[in-house]
């Protein structure tokens, strides 16, 4: 079996190995060059790749390529065209050239582009990513790719990654030059992010319209149990989850995705997935790659995967934890504190930059987690609060205590673990624990922000965070370019300290649910954005604005398309929900209670034509709590309806999007309060879609 996970592994990949075995040797080095380095590419190399490309997908049953990309969809997109070309004898052979490779050209008139082009200017290019890696799905070789408009601008969110990568890899270079760690030449920032899924039964999706049009439930009553026994998290896995799972993980390693860690979550019908960490990039395309992957696989096991933030209310969400590190080319995790991280400079002062990076750019690591669906989760005490804060642990906030009021810092022991159990190895303990409650926590060698929501493309909050970082470390830069070598020891010490206090209102160890840190954070000055609506507009703040122009990422248009972009999805998100809530009402939910009431007021009048003085008073009191919060829900749906239609007649995309925030999201939930008394009366057989108890607790 092993041997076969290892033959398995990544054999739809066009990797080191298949270019090594396929290419001519000056074509294989210059193409490592570029991905290595990031140099250019010569149309000779490309066509020679090409060629290779193509003879590798064929003889594993290919026929068509694709320029796989991501537009601000934040789904992926692909068109697929066929390697075939007639040689005008009525045969055809198999081509495929370096121009195809390394150009596409769709209709880019569809994708959302925020104003950058109007429709009929329907050009866009997708331009081949060599640092990720081809693979095949679906007898189809797919080419990762970047996507721009006719005039240049970035229309997709893998474009500013690269250049966010870059940002950071060229500041991070200059630093570690300046305090003498002259061997590095780049520096990668890595990514692992974990990702958490529902899966539930096709049957019962299929029959609710909520789950159908919005990927969440909008209305249901909580089942009799919930996640209260805690007795899902980590639990045995049932044989059908088993048998998806392991479906799962095959697929996914065919396609050089190093799914590694597997299990149920909190939330009944919830699990997560954890790859190996990867650059950033390909972790990023991997991560697409995989929730692509999860919906596929889920419907042959006649399951449908929920990628949904809050697929239901009253259990937990799900989120993504993003671990993020950087990585020089020598080899060295710039995050790991190493046996005393008291001592080491290179890695306090990268600490002090990522420190005043989020403190710096909370308002944008905020922003780049926002969306409808992760508003229900920040801020409801199952994930992180949207306030942006930093845990570093005991140790770490032992050491910067210490370099703070410049006392000496000794590194306390590590302390052995003794469980009771004789038959159980002692292990050393962590330095660090865990914080469930902390958006940003240092965890060990890396950070794991926990704010991203489940379905998003985990590539905005890294295009943040390393632009905030990059940013950082180039302040650093230039405050120590010109100082003395001889006194540049202690202008680094001065500068890290003065950094820690600076920034250390952002650090937060203890428990991010409470009222009382909320208070505190008002206090401290931090941000408390709660809504998208509240947060998308400070993208254009000028501080913003000059970062991201600044170091490349993005043009002073490219900001204000991905600005219209989120409000309107945003927007378009809210009024679907809406509209979906209305039609259930009068379609499923509202028929339903019409009929019970008529079968209940039926019952009453049956008994008293059989004899008039049966009691029918349990009926009828009944009957009157039914009708009277019945009154009320269609008086909130009719509110509703008016309200969609004012939000419609908003004159700009911000008032809009506030006005679907408040009053429209708002109404949806006094329907769903109303709704869910009403549900718990109505038989099963009544209801046209399955409830909450059969969804969660029948798989
Ligand atoms: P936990 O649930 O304890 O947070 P997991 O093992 O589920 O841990 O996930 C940890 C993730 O962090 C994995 O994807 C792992 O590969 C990743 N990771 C480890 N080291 C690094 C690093 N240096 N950079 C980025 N990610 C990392
Ligand atoms: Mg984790």
């Amino acid at each position: 079996m092993e041997e076969k996970v290892t033959e398995l592994y990544g054999s739809l990949v066009f990797g080191d190995k298949v270019m090594r075995d396929k290419l001519p040797k000056d074509v294989y080095k210059a193409l490592r060059k570029t991905i290595v380095k990031g140099t250019h590419l010569e149309l000779d190399v490309a066509n020679a790749v090409a060629i290779a490309m193509k003879e590798w997908a064929v003889e594993n049953g290919v026929t068509h390529f694709t320029h796989w990309f991501q537009p601000l969809t934040g789904f992926t997109a692909e068109k697929h065209d066929s390697f075939i070309s007639p040689t005008g004898d009525g045969e055809i052979i198999m081509e495929f050239s370096g121009k195809e490779l390394i150009k596409g050209e769709p209709d880019a008139s569809s994708f959302p582009s925020g104003g950058i082009r109007a429709t009929f200017e329907a050009r866009g290019y997708t331009a081949w990513d060599p640092s990720s890696p081809a693979f095949i799905k679906d007898k189809t070789l797919y080419i990762p790719t970047a996507f721009c408009s006719y005039t240049g601008e970035a229309l997709d969110k893998k474009t500013p990654l690269l250049r966010s990568m870059d940002a950071l890899s060229r500041e991070a270079v200059k630093l570690l030059h300046i305090i003498g760690n002259k061997d590095v030449e780049s520096v990668i920032t890595t990514v692992g992010p974990e990702q958490e899924y529902f899966l539930i039964d096709k049957e019962d999706y299929k029959k609710r319209r909520d789950l159908m049009f919005t990927g969440r439930t909008l209305i249901g009553a909580p089942a009799p149990k919930g996640q209260e026994m805690e007795d899902h998290y980590f639990g045995a896995l049932r044989p059908r989850v088993s048998a998806f799972m392991h479906e799962l993980d095959t697929e996914l390693w065919k396609v050089g995705i190093p799914a590694k860690t597997k299990h149920n979550e909190v939330a009944p019908c919830q699990h997560e997935l954890a790859p190996v960490f990867d650059t950033t990039n390909v972790a990023v395309d991997h991560n697409q790659l995989t929730m692509e992957l999860m919906k596929k696989i889920a419907e042959k096991h006649n399951f449908v995967c929920l990628l949904h933030e809050k697929p239901f209310a009253g259990i937990n969400g799900s989120g993504k934890h993003n671990n993020w590190s950087m990585s020089t080319n020598t080899g060295v995790n710039l995050l790991d504190p190493g046996k005393t991280p008291g001592e080491s400079t290179q890695f306090l002062l990268v600490l002090a930059a990522v420190i005043k990076a989020v403190d710096e750019y909370a308002d944008m690591l905020r922003l780049s987690v926002a969306s409808a669906g992760n508003d229900h989760r920040l801020g409801a005490n199952e994930a992180p609060p949207a306030i942006i804060s930093i845990f570093l642990g005991d140790e770490l906030t032992a050491v910067i205590d210490a370099i703070e009021k410049d006392s000496f810092f000794k590194k306390g022991e590590s302390v052995l673990m003794e469980t009771g159990a004789a038959v159980i190895p002692h292990f050393a303990r962590d330095t660090t624990d865990r914080n469930r409650t902390s958006p940003f926590a240092f965890t060990g060698n890396k950070f794991e922000f926990r704010s991203l929501g489940s379905s998003a493309s985990v590539a905005t909050p890294n295009i943040v965070l390393n632009t905030a970082v990059a940013d950082a470390m180039a302040q650093f830069t230039k405050q120590l370019e010109a100082v003395p070598a001889e006194q540049l020891e202690d202008a680094i010490h001065q500068l890290i300290k003065a950094t820690i206090i600076k920034h250390k209102r952002v650090i937060f160890n203890g428990n991010g649910y409470t009222d009382a840190w909320v208070e505190e954070a008002e206090k401290r000055g931090l941000y408390n954005l709660k809504s998208t609506p509240e947060v998308l507009p400070r993208l254009l703040d000028q501080k913003n604005v000059e970062l991201f122009t600044k170091h490349g990422i993005y043009t002073e248009k490219e900001i204000k398309s991905r600005y219209e972009i989120l409000l309107e999805n945003y927007t378009k998100t809210i009024h679907i929900e809406a509209c979906t809530l209305r039609e259930m009402m009068y379609h499923d939910f509202m028929p339903a209670v019409n009929k019970f009431m008529d079968d209940l007021s039926q019952q009453i009048i049956r008994k008293k034509t059989v004899c008039e003085s049966l009691p029918v008073g349990a009926q009828q009191k009944m009957l009157a709590t039914i009708s009277e919060k019945y009154e009320l829900l269609c008086e909130a749906v009719s509110v509703l309806e008016a309200n969609i239609e004012k939000a419609e007649a908003c004159e700009d995309e911000l008032s809009k999007a506030k006005f679907y925030h408040d009053p429209v999201f708002t109404d949806m939930l006094k329907i769903r309060e109303y709704a869910d008394f009403i549900e718990k009366y109505i038989p099963d057989e009544d209801l046209p879609y399955p409830t909450y108890s059969k969804i969660l607790f029948y798989v």
